[in-house]
């Protein structure tokens, strides 16, 4: 069908931008072939949920109320400052065209961190001004300042993920005050509490009252164990609500995931989400204790999430002898200041026995 042709002219309706762009690099799009795929903190094994097929042949609502409401609940924000998306990575890019303006606009994040920041607003036109964080991998706040200084668009929002994929560590809470009193009337702070509940006491959300540019993005995907069915929540003011209900699509949510997110926010499922939770943490504790008794290894970074990561001597050495033995983990060894560093995502009791046992027949 003259498909090569083809390509190139549909390739030329394309906008320039869209021909720049680099699709994002999920753990699912790298792959890998293996049985062991610690690789993406997803949960190791999924609940059971009933389902009700009898008003699938109708819309659903924008906003299901009653996941609105169970999430409140949860969350002990009220519902008029929830807002559910196709999970948080819609928050975040409902975020970037929402407040900022294609080419005169800019967001703010700190390498290493979570990829999609940045990669919602190349998608949108919006530039990325990257300003490292402090040795300790909190944001530097002097810094910051000086890139607002410096920056000629308009940067509209920064992005802090808390606790940071893949590093771990928490902001400071004197420090977010700090930065939360500098983009007072300048921009919105982003705070990305995606594994919050692996360590539920660094939430940020009864900030949220008192400040009304702090935004909290929740998912469904990691504690609660449903990356599948894609499903995210934004915790803001009224107003940011309502400014992201003009830009979300008109059913974002479908009826099968409004129905499973309202049992896994039922009492019942938050009790299970806890038990994972605890025993995920437990499990993760008794992993790091090990890997920390390796020779090789040099680093274990902050402990707070279903993920550690950890630098080895090698890391690259390391990450392929895994997937030699078919264990799928996520090497970072190209990203700023993660030389040699591997994620590795809290799997089940065996998963994380077939990972120790390959650490230890490597030598470095
Ligand atoms: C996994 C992850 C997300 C994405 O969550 P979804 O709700 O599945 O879109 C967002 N932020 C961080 C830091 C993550 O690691």
């Amino acid at each position: 069908m003259g498909r090569s042709n083809n390509m190139s002219m549909i390739e030329n309706l394309a906008t320039e931008r869209v021909k720049k762009l680099t699709p994002y690099m999920s753990a699912r799009r790298i792959g890998g072939k293996g049985h062991v795929f610690l690789n993406a903190n997803e949960a190791p094994k999924s609940s059971i949920f009933i389902m009700n097929s009898t008003s699938f042949n109708r819309y659903p609502e924008c906003q299901p109320p009653q996941v609105l409401e169970a999430y409140a609940d949860y969350s002990g924000v009220p519902e008029e400052n929830i807002l559910v998306s196709r999970g948080s990575d819609e928050s975040i890019g409902l975020l970037v065209r929402t407040f900022c303006e294609p080419g005169k606009d800019a967001i703010l994040i700190s390498s290493p961190t979570y990829g999609m920041y940045s990669i919602s607003a190349d998608t949108a036109g919006v530039r990325t001004v990257d300003v490292p964080p402090r040795d300790d991998f909190q944001p530097d706040l002097e810094a910051i300042k000086k890139a607002f200084a410096e920056t000629s668009e308009q940067i509209k929002i920064i992005f802090i993920c808390s606790p940071n994929n893949p590093t771990g560590n928490v902001v400071d809470r004197e420090l977010l005050k700090q930065i939360l009193d500098f983009a007072r009337d300048r921009c919105l702070v982003v705070v990305d509490e995606a594994y919050i509940e692996f360590c539920p006491e660094y939430s940020v959300t009864d900030m949220l009252s008192a400040n009304e540019h702090l935004v909290v993005t929740r998912t469904l995907s990691k504690a609660f164990g449903l990356a599948g069915i894609r499903c995210g929540f934004t915790l803001a003011c009224e107003e940011i609500i309502k400014l992201m209900l003009k830009v979300i699509d008109p059913y974002p949510i479908s009826d099968p995931v409004a129905q499973i997110a309202v049992q896994a926010l039922s009492t019942n499922g938050i009790a299970i989400m806890k038990s994972r939770v605890a025993e995920l943490n437990e499990r993760r504790d008794r992993f790091v204790a090990e890997v920390k008794s390796l020779s090789y290894v040099k680093e274990v970074f902050s402990v707070n999430t279903n993920y550690v990561l950890v630098k080895f001597a090698d890391g690259e050495e390391l990450f392929n002898a895994c997937v030699q033995k078919g264990i799928i983990l996520r090497d970072f060894h190209t990203k700023p200041r993660l030389s040699n560093c591997v994620r590795i995502t809290i799997g089940s009791e065996e998963e994380m026995n077939e990972v120790l046992s390959v650490f230890r027949s490597i030598k470095q």
